[in-house]
């Protein structure tokens, strides 16, 4: 148990995010909730973690880095301190690269890449404050190895890789980490779209597609669970990480073992 640690998680009213919140919840961090939706429309997300711990919800677009600074210093302002954040807003579009439209190319490296700078920048001078911070990146496989048509994606997560280094190694001497994690494939909104345009274009059933998109990358052919990501960041914020420095870490089922 953890109690009484904050911990900043963007993009966590979906997928693996909302997985990391709930498990650190569980555990007793106070949560710092973030997404881009009305608070009406996640109304069921905020009671339950309500019921675990304490919680503040922020809508912003990390896009825009005066919204990214935002939401650093109206979160640690309202708990008066901030121990975790973890940059895990992202999103994927999909083309091949000679007609990537720009706007989404620029859209992508902004919320994957340049949103994780500007929150740990903001970040930093607060954990060096309290001699304590813990920065966990959620990368992708796609930040170590390639895949066709996600051109800004993989560019973004190599990205943040190699940041993730740099930070590593710019705290390497204070009680303040910073670390990649790597998943897999996690059944979420994200991935699901992806599915669903597979099935179409193939002519094939959900499950079918699921299987197939697996079997194409994943050796274990089986999707990882956002409370996995969930238990193996607690396992990074905790004391026995603290050695833990500028690392990259997979959860992938094998992807990138092959
Ligand atoms: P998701 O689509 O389920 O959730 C995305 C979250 O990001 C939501 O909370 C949404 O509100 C937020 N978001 C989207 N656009 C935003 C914006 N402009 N500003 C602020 N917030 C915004 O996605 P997910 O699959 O849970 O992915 C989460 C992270 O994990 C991403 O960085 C993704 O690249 C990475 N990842 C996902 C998978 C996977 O298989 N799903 C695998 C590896 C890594």
């Amino acid at each position: 148990m953890d109690k009484g640690k904050v911990a900043l998680i963007t993009g966590s009213t979906s997928g693996i995010g909302l997985g990391i919140a709930q498990y650190l919840a569980l555990k007793g961090f106070k949560i710092i909730l973030h997404g881009l939706e009305d608070k009406e429309y996640i109304k069921n997300i905020l009671e339950n973690l309500s019921s675990m711990t304490e919680v503040l919800y922020l809508k912003k677009d990390l896009t825009k880095p005066s919204d990214c600074r935002e939401l650093v210093d109206e979160g640690s302002d309202h708990f008066r301190r901030l121990d975790v954040l973890v940059n895990n807003a992202g999103m994927q579009f999909v083309n091949p690269v000679e007609s990537y439209p720009l706007e989404m190319w620029d859209k992508v490296i902004r919320l994957n890449l340049s949103a994780t700078f500007h929150c740990l920048q903001r970040a930093l001078p607060i954990m060096r404050s309290q001699n304590f911070g813990r920065i966990i990146n959620i990368v992708s496989t796609h930040g170590l190895v390639g895949s066709i048509h996600k051109s800004a994606y993989v560019a973004s997560k190599h990205g943040v890789i190699g940041l993730t280094k740099v930070v590593g190694l710019e705290t390497a001497k204070e009680n303040i980490t910073c670390n990649a994690v790597c998943p897999g494939w996690v059944y979420t909104p994200l991935v699901e779209k992806q599915v669903i345009a597979r099935a179409e274009k193939e002519g094939i059933d959900i499950e079918a597609a699921k299987l197939k998109l697996l079997a194409e990358k994943q050796p274990s052919e089986q999707f990882v669970k956002p409370e996995d990501v969930g238990a193996f960041v607690e396992f990074l914020c905790s004391e026995s990480a603290s050695q833990m420095c500028g690392g990259v870490y997979t959860m992938d089922g094998g992807w990138t073992a092959q």
